[in-house]
């Protein structure tokens, strides 16, 4: 039987990451439904017929794991994947900010790094963002060090690491932070996906990056007020596949250029 095109979700047991599990099942993929608990992640798996890993995010040897597995799995590779774990905790302190850029950011750049080697010909990797990650939420000057131009991923990190860093000491407002670690965070995975596309454009086997928002969408994250069912929300992060690859603009909502 022919290969089927293999696609990997991370956050995948509930929320907008099982939907887009099942809308890429659907499209005809071979899916991994990956999960940081596994007790709900395989029975997540098992009710859409789809394959389970085990992910935390937040684990660096979680990530090395992963790999080995999907090595193991199928040794052609990777097609898709969808950078999808995230958290959007209540309140703000240095706890918060340090666990939400741990998980929001740096999660989906651990996830990134792991699966490089893996990616296959063509292949795509869509972050899932937020438009709610505005770059101006940031003073002028901190704005200014976004220059996606020039900033390398380990300037970016470490970017993000000085506002944990900012909160914790207290400093954060002078510093020119906004009084949110999510949307501080989802500023980051935005940017990354530019430098990545920026860094990757030579790559031979030819991969796309974009950051997707799937919009305001009725999970237990967005709450019962949302606007968005989840079918619509994961239609548009699914929307990233579609985005054409020599454009530099690298964030969409519905398959449509976002601001941020
Ligand atoms: P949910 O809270 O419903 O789901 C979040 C998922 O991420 C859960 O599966 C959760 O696992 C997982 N997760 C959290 N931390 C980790 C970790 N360390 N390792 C692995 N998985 C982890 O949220 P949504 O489905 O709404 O959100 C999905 C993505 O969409 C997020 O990145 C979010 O920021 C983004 N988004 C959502 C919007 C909305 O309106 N809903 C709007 C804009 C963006 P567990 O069950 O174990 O906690």
């Amino acid at each position: 039987t022919a290969r089927l095109p293999l696609a990997l979700v991370t956050g995948a047991n509930r929320g907008l990451g099982l939907e887009v599990c099942r809308q890429l099942r659907d499209r005809g993929y071979r899916v991994i439904l990956t999960a940081r608990d596994p007790e709900r992640g395989r029975e997540a798996a098992r009710d859409l017929g789809v394959e389970f890993l085990p992910l935390d995010v937040g684990d660096s040897a979680s990530v090395a794991r992963l790999v080995a597995e999907l090595r193991r799995l199928d040794p052609e590779g990777l097609d898709v994947v969808v950078a999808n774990a995230g958290v959007a905790l209540d309140g703000f302190d240095a706890q918060v900010a340090a666990t939400t850029v741990d998980t929001n950011y740096f999660g989906v750049l651990r996830v990134v790094e792991g699966v490089l080697p893996l990616l296959r010909q063509d292949a795509r990797l869509v972050l899932v963002s937020s438009g709610v990650g505005q770059r101006d939420l940031l003073s002028a000057d901190l704005r200014a060090r976004l220059d996606l131009d020039t900033l390398t991923r380990d300037e970016l990190s470490a970017f993000m690491q000085q506002f944990v860093d900012d909160v914790q000491a207290g400093r954060h407002r002078e510093a020119g932070w906004p009084g949110t670690a999510y949307g501080t965070s989802k500023i980051g995975v935005t940017a990354l996906a530019h430098l990545l596309a920026r860094d990757l454009a030579g790559d031979p086997r030819h991969l796309d990056i974009v950051a997707v928002c799937p919009g305001w969408v009725r999970t237990a994250m967005g709450g019962p007020n949302a606007e968005r069912t989840v079918e619509v929300g994961a239609a548009s992060i699914l929307g990233g596949l579609e985005a054409p690859r020599d454009d530099p603009h690298r964030f969409y909502r519905d398959g449509a250029h976002a601001s941020w």
